[in-house]
């Protein structure tokens, strides 16, 4: 049986439903998250990655847009170990909360609503070639500006922005795409957060940039910083910087660290994933798995050991 958290309780998921009249599917108006647990076979146990600064995110953006929830950080891991335990996951799985306004109302605003959250696991598998590398093309979608829709924020709303650029590049034959900010610069991928490496220097566009702040991203400068021992620059990216850099990747829970080959028909080093992004790889593929024990913290155990 399928679990999922709905309305304050573990109900099968057929059961967890919302009314159509429901105020946040017709404005958006709703803050997800994504998190992805990692099956340990050694160990038979099952790792949440991150699980704490997801929920925080979560909450934080829930705040900025009034939705304040009943639970706490600790209350959130712990329904989401219940939820993985009841649902007997045994295998990697991706979890998706979301925190909605659940009033039968018809008025796009923020105040004096009903906050809800639900959380259901989902099978995800690989969201985009992790092995091998993938294509991408420069949107000609533009970010959402930060004095729109911010982009720091998981809206749902938002999203048809990542939808309309990923669309775009889907139907031309690319993987994913790229998007600029309201000024110009690179701002990130539909679902992901964007690195070059150039001279063995990796750069990230800022938090100033219309981006999200991604977790994974953060992860990655460590990684990049205390492993690789590659230096990191966080600044406003040039579009024509993506043409001459040595290697990119793209990062995110989804994404995990996609090697990015091509970008706009021109090859990103060699075409093959450069050395740096192969290290990358390597070094968090392990720690998201619980192999790293250093990185141990990053996870959350869910069953007894
Ligand atoms: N940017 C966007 C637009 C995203 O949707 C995501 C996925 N959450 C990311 C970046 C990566 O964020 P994270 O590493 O926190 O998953």
């Amino acid at each position: 049986m399928e679990y999922a958290f709905f309305e304050g309780r573990f109900v099968p998921i057929e059961e967890a439903n919302i009314n159509i009249k429901t105020n946040s599917f017709h404005y958006g108006t709703a803050i997800f998250e994504g998190l992805r647990a990692y099956w340990n076979e050694r160990e038979e146990q099952l790792y949440i990655l991150f699980a704490r600064e997801h929920y925080e995110r979560l909450i934080r953006n829930a705040r900025s847009l009034f939705m304040d929830l009943p639970y706490t950080v600790d209350d959130l891991v712990e329904i989401t170990k219940d939820l993985l335990r009841k649902n007997e996951i045994r295998e990697d799985v991706y979890i998706r909360p979301i925190v909605y306004f659940k009033d039968l109302a018809l008025t796009p605003k923020l105040i004096g609503y009903t906050p809800e959250i639900a959380i259901y696991t989902y099978n995800f598998g690989r969201y985009l070639d992790t092995s091998k590398g993938i294509r991408v093309k420069v949107s000609s979608w533009r970010r959402n500006d930060d004095n729109s829709i911010p982009s720091r924020w998981k809206v749902a709303g938002a999203y048809i922005n990542s939808a309309l650029a990923k669309t775009e590049a889907l139907m031309a034959g690319y993987d994913e795409a790229l998007m600029l900010n309201s000024q110009g610069f690179v701002a990130e991928g539909s679902g992901e957060n964007i690195f070059l490496i150039r001279d063995g220097k990796a750069i990230t566009p800022s938090y100033s940039d219309h981006i999200l702040e991604g977790i994974t991203r953060k992860a990655v400068i460590t990684l990049l910083r205390n492993d690789l021992l590659v230096e990191v620059e966080e600044r406003p990216v040039a579009r024509s910087e993506l043409y001459v850099a040595d290697e990119i990747f793209l990062t995110g829970t989804a994404a995990e660290v996609t090697p990015v080959i091509e970008v706009d028909n021109r090859k990103v080093g060699g075409g093959k994933i450069g050395e740096i992004t192969r290290q990358l790889q390597e070094i968090y593929f392990n720690a998201v798995r619980g192999r790293v024990e250093r990185y141990k913290s990053w996870l959350t155990p869910v069953y007894e050991s």
